[in-house]
């Protein structure tokens, strides 16, 4: 009788441990099936997240401080073969499947080719995302608050930030930024760098750029750059700059 006992118990503990690895390697299928799934929604997203943006606003809608000549040609051709040759620098490397912001904190690390581009297709994007038709006008808020703080006066800011611009020598981008400790400050870079980047000067989160690049204004303004910075002021999109602000703030 003891032994039918012991018996019966002895299969119903095996018919258990069999069903509870069953379930087990079920469970085990199932999850490596998610894995796989969020890796291809990950790869999905790696490759679609550089993506050639369509400008805020018509071709024409900064004039006439920007004309739709310059702009047209800025963002259709400049814009563009920054964009086409950083695709096509990455292509095939670790850098395909990073985010914009690790490739400038490492970008020391990374060959020229995506130093330049990289930093021309995310700049360029910065830029048009800081003007707007009827721009212009002074910030409002906490933005203003610490404008007037950092740089005695909003005037004075736009004095030293046109100065920037000006004193630029060649091609390059005149930045306000804000630096780890939520200061705010003034920098030009060279060529193609921005604040973003391990090897930038004076490293920050950008909150408006102004691109001082002759194509950015030769065809209105020809060699005469300072009036060129002089119109960007009444396209600012003062709005967005403080929204900016505000996201590095928390
Ligand atoms: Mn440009």
């Amino acid at each position: 009788m003891n032994n039918i006992k012991l018996g019966l118990t002895a299969i119903i503990v095996l018919f258990l441990g069999l069903q509870y690895s069953f379930i087990a390697q079920a469970q085990n299928i199932s999850r490596n099936q998610t894995n796989n799934d969020t890796k291809k929604l990950n790869n999905m997203n790696s490759t679609n997240k550089f993506e050639f943006q369509a400008l805020p606003y018509a071709n024409d809608a900064l004039e006439p401080f920007i004309d739709k000549l310059t702009l047209e040609i800025h963002y259709g051709k400049h814009h563009k073969a920054y964009y086409d040759n950083f695709i096509a620098a990455i292509k095939g490397t670790e850098m395909e499947s990073m985010d914009m912001m690790h490739i400038f904190k490492n970008m020391s690390k990374f060959p020229m080719a995506v130093r330049n581009n990289g930093g021309g297709y995310f700049n360029h994007t910065f830029y048009w995302e800081g003007m707007k038709a009827q721009g212009g006008g002074s910030p409002t808020g906490k933005l203003s608050d610490a404008i007037a703080q950092s740089f005695t006066s909003f005037d004075e800011f736009k004095k030293q930030f046109s100065d920037a611009g000006k004193t630029r020598f060649g091609s390059g981008w005149a930045w306000l930024s804000i630096d780890d400790k939520g200061k705010l400050f003034i920098s030009s870079t060279p060529n193609q760098d921005n604040p973003l980047m391990d090897l930038a000067e004076k490293k920050g989160t950008p909150l408006l750029v102004m691109d001082v690049w002759e194509h950015a204004y030769y065809l209105k303004y020809q060699n005469k750059r300072p009036d060129y910075i002089d119109a960007f002021w009444n396209v600012v999109n003062w709005a967005e700059v403080a929204k900016r602000y505000e996201k590095a703030l928390n």
